[in-house]
């Protein structure tokens, strides 16, 4: 008999979520992580004293009596978050080269949204209202969002194919306007041939709700889940890398580990890519038809990253993001060359309890390709296990890069150099090594208007004890990781049966 009902392999968000929902539900359950740090995008890190996000900047949704905020009390970690809400009146705000001085402020609650941007386009104001009702109209149809107990498919609903951009210039007449709407679009790299409207309207709303930054990072959401996973006897173990899934007679019997350690279970839920997932399980029951499909999906763009540390009380902390883009056309951004690349950029300033009102720390961000790295794709870092250098033709790349970016991002913070201390990089390499992204991808297979349902990941496969979960199921993000695991769950012990229990939290 093995000893786990349920064995989960990653312990990013979607896998913490599922194994707390699970052991709570009575499942003996344990996950498995091969790094050190648990929480996959959720980990920090720390540089001369700095804390570092690498995946969680902010959060939407999570005031009292949003979506977020309600699942985050079942997972019992709602009071125990140390947050900070963001600006109301503008916690993003999108500038453009051509009209530098200027920024467009995306203001939280849905009036407000309105109010705040028909100061600048105030022949807009009746357009921005039917916008903003479209959006929440277009959010309806995902019940499973809003914690709707419905039974209604996901897949079939309205609006699946209806492409972001022509949506928005459908509604909005100004170009300038059609472009702050779509401003945040990096969130989920937006491609103006491909991204579909849901995929929009699910991630604004979200933060136009309520937007929170993490003080101290990100990880305290993983810190108090794994928490509460042990103490209703779940089991949770890094540095227990899995390489293999095998199958017997049709059902899922064990995995492998690195070490070559064998672990029974009766079911086994996977919060690593589904392409990786097929790669490591040897079984004629997965169609090559699936395998084809899983691994011909595209993965969003990935991301070259400047982590600063910042000279002791030189910037003042900002309580909002800044979106900053070359072009008018927000939309081409994500498939620009690796020279024009560094045009767009995102800045987000994290909230540390030391800083007062002074910044510690700081993080610029870009797209970058995984094709701009490819010449280093042997090699794999990870710390402190595999400290490999990828040599100094991959540093001098990181450095170039760097100028770069940091000039052009001179235009929008004058004399930015002035208050750097140190910085660190990142690059897709380090997304692919850390957490096991494809490609390096910020948020896993990119979905397509196309081809709606080609993207829709199930979180059953043709094996009956094999399950997926995480970002590359429906959404990525932190609520959308989360409705992936009450999907997950959902097959376990009952969807609406789940939503009753979130609900009454
Ligand atoms: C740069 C960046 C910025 C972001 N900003 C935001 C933001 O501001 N707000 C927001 O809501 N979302 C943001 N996101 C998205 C969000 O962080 C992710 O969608 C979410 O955290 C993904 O969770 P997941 O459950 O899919 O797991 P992942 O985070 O993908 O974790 C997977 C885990 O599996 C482990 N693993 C991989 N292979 C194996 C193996 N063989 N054996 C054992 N373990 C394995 C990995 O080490 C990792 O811990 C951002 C993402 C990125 C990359």
């Amino acid at each position: 008999m093995s000893k786990y009902d349920v064995v989960i392999i990653g312990s990013g968000l979607g896998g913490l979520e599922s194994a707390y929902i699970l052991s709570k539900e009575g499942y003996k359950v344990l996950v498995l992580e091969k790094n050190r740090q648990l929480g996959g995008s959720l980990q920090i890190f720390v540089r001369d004293k700095a804390i570092f996000d690498t995946g969680i900047h902010y959060i939407g949704g999570l005031s009292e009596g949003q979506n977020l905020n309600q699942c985050f009390k079942y997972f019992g970690i709602m009071d125990k978050l140390n947050l900070i809400k963001m600006d109301e009146d503008g916690f993003d705000r999108i500038s453009f080269g051509d009209d530098i001085g200027n920024e467009y402020k995306h203001a939280q609650g849905y009036d407000n949204f309105v109010e705040q941007l028909a100061v600048q386009f105030p022949h807009q104001r009746e357009e921005l209202k039917t916008y903003t009702k479209l959006i929440q109209d277009v959010c309806n149809y995902f019940p499973l969002y809003q914690l709707r107990e419905d039974d209604a498919p996901i897949l079939g609903t309205k609006y699946l194919d209806v492409n972001a951009k022509d949506f928005i210039s459908s509604v909005i007449s100004d170009v300038r306007l059609q472009n702050v709407l779509a401003g945040s679009n990096p969130l989920y790299a937006g491609d103006g041939e491909k991204t579909p409207l849901y995929v929009h309207a699910l991630v604004v709303n979200t933060y136009i709700e309520s937007s929170y930054k993490c003080i101290d990072g990100g990880s305290q959401i993983e810190r108090w889940i794994t928490k509460n996973i042990k103490a209703n006897g779940g089991e949770i173990r890094n540095y227990s890398e899995v390489k293999k899934i095998v199958e017997k007679d049709g059902i899922i019997t064990h995995v492998e580990l690195s070490t070559g350690e064998k672990i029974e279970g009766k079911n086994f839920i996977s919060n690593i890519h589904p392409a990786t997932t097929m790669e490591m399980l040897e079984s004629t029951k997965i169609k090559n038809a699936y395998r084809n499909r899983i691994n011909g999906l595209e993965n969003c763009s990935s991301a070259f990253i400047i982590d600063i540390v910042l000279k002791p009380q030189t910037f003042k902390y900002t309580n909002y993001n800044i979106y900053h883009f070359g072009e008018n056309d927000v939309w081409s951004a994500v498939n620009a060359t690796p020279e024009m690349g560094t045009n767009a950029f995102c800045i987000f300033v994290p909230k540390s309890s030391k800083g007062g009102q002074y910044a510690d720390s700081m993080t610029i961000l870009t797209y970058m390709k995984f094709d701009q790295v490819k010449q280093w794709a042997d090699t794999f870092a990870t710390v402190p296990k595999h400290n490999d250098s990828r040599g100094e033709e991959y540093e001098e790349f990181k450095k170039k890069k760097t100028e770069q970016i940091l000039d052009k991002v001179e235009s929008r913070i004058p004399n930015i150099r002035s208050y750097i201390n140190s910085y660190t990089t990142s690059t897709p390499l380090s997304y692919r090594d850390y957490i096991g992204a494809k490609d390096g991808g910020l948020y896993g297979i990119a979905k397509d208007y196309r081809d709606p349902l080609r993207t829709f990941i199930s979180p059953t496969t043709k094996i009956p004890n094999l399950f997926f979960t995480g970002q590359n199921l429906n959404m990525h993000g932190v609520l959308g990781v989360t409705v992936g695991a009450i999907r997950t769950c959902g097959v376990f012990v009952g969807q609406n049966y789940l939503l009753k229990k979130i609900n009454n939290s």
